[in-house]
């Protein structure tokens, strides 16, 4: 396919005419690749000094099968500004679908490409002029070897890729399987099984699949109804859309940690400028919804009586500071639990999503431990991860893998860079996107 007009950065300051002529001999001579004047491989535009040209390149083929879209950013002999000018004018589409029986949904588990090693939901990336019906279709059943019906979109979602000039469109839909007689395909699945939603949550590390299997999860009615997860008020909730919402870990983010587990009130102590920065998140327009597993309860070393007491402290503190805790959710198992709401799993948020309108797009998770971090990349949210130095270091290892987008030395500071922060992926993404242009997926 021969690519028509594209727009070309000449340089120098000389007149049309001259560069018309640059540009006629330069490509009768040394070219460089897809028929671009070598020459002008390396330029950078200069305002006021530079001339766009149009300049028609001598393509035998469509951009898209140059050498893979991958393929394009692992290339040295590439301009950075043409690597960005292809993601940035030539969208990726995946689609991809949440395939369901009663409450639990199919994930697939991957053999290679962004998403090896993990579990994903069925789909990929849509071939150019395919519609994203037959996209999914063609990719789910090559994946699982069976048909599938879609019953409907569920929604379109948009993701950057941090530090990178790329952005996707994804395209997710619901369906269910015609038969579950598997045939995998061997270079590219090695397993497919049923999950909760909470728990298919901690096992991808998609994007799409996390926002959309919590649209699946608030689309369901028994999903919905399944989820059981305590809380401190016992006030119905009025649910109201999209709600920017910071979740909050209690224990070393807002009150000091302690030995043996905060049982009653009197033990209960704000850190230094924990409530200013909850104040801060609240001016700034943030819902503030607490939760915090509590082992203490798990063990039965203090009553939810009791632990209804200590947030009943805490509360009216709050409240006479000013600050307005929209709900606390707890988790009142221990370590040996399965439940959906023990973070790192993700039930407390899915509860909050359910009951006051949070959406991961615009929420973060603030904690100080590792699985605090993990809880938020589980529910495809933003993440900031506070606590002092020494703390930190001790546990750097162990939070690398789930990379907090802030790093904090309190709740303030973090707060802080929250307010500081952009909330859509697109803009954060083109922000970031100063240096390597190298694609991870
Ligand atoms: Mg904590």
């Amino acid at each position: 396919m021969d690519m028509d007009a594209v727009a070309w950065v000449g340089s120098g300051a000389g007149t049309t005419s001259s560069s018309r002529r640059t540009a006629r001999s330069t490509s009768s001579g040394t070219e460089g690749p897809c028929g671009f004047p070598a020459r002008m491989r390396n330029s950078r535009f200069r305002p006021n000094a530079d001339r766009v040209l149009r300049y028609k390149p001598r393509l035998d083929h469509h951009p898209e099968e140059w050498w893979g879209r991958d393929a394009i950013f692992e290339r040295s002999d590439v301009d950075p500004l043409v690597k960005r000018a292809i993601y940035t004018t030539m969208i990726r589409c995946v689609s991809e679908v949440i395939l369901s029986k009663g409450l639990r949904v199919l994930m697939v588990k991957s053999v290679r490409g962004f998403s090896k090693g993990y579990w994903n939901v069925p789909g990929g990336f849509m071939d150019y002029g395919e519609s994203p019906e037959v996209g999914v279709e063609r990719e789910a059943e090559e994946e699982i070897g069976v048909d599938i019906v879609l019953d409907g979109l569920l929604n379109v979602y948009v993701s950057g890729f941090p530090g990178k000039p790329a952005y996707t469109l994804g395209f997710v839909y619901k369906g269910h399987l015609v038969s579950e007689a598997f045939r995998l395909k061997p270079d590219e699945i090695e397993d497919a099984a049923w999950f909760t939603v909470d728990k298919a949550l901690t096992l991808t590390r998609n994007p799409f699949a996390k926002w959309a299997l919590v649209d699946f999860f608030l689309q369901s009615d028994e999903a919905r109804a399944a989820l059981k997860v305590k809380r401190h008020s016992s006030d119905p909730h009025a649910t109201g859309p999209d709600q920017p919402t910071v979740f909050l870990d209690r224990d070393g983010v807002i009150n000091r940690g302690r030995a043996g587990y905060v049982r009653t009130p009197d033990q209960f102590r704000f850190l230094p400028g924990a409530i200013d920065g909850m104040r801060l998140l609240q001016d700034h327009g943030w819902q503030l919804v607490i939760v915090t597993n509590q082992d203490a309860a798990g063990w039965k070393l203090l009553t939810e009586a009791q632990l209804a007491k200590v947030h009943d402290r805490m509360l009216a503190m709050l409240h006479k500071e000013g600050v307005r805790v929209a709900e606390v959710y707890y988790c009142p198992h221990n370590v040996l639990s399965d439940c959906a709401c023990r973070k790192p799993r993700p039930g407390m948020l899915l509860a909050a999503a359910r009951d006051l309108g949070v959406r991961p797009r615009g929420a973060w998770m603030v904690g100080d431990k590792p699985l605090d971090v993990q809880t938020g990349r589980a529910f495809g949210c933003r993440t900031a991860w506070v606590g002092p130095k020494a703390w930190r270091k001790r546990f750097a290892a162990e939070v690398r893998p789930w990379s907090p987008d802030v790093v904090a030395d309190s709740l303030l500071d973090g707060a802080r860079a929250i307010v500081r922060y952009g909330e859509d992926p697109v803009v954060d993404a083109a922000r970031k996107s100063r240096t390597d242009p190298t694609i991870t997926s």
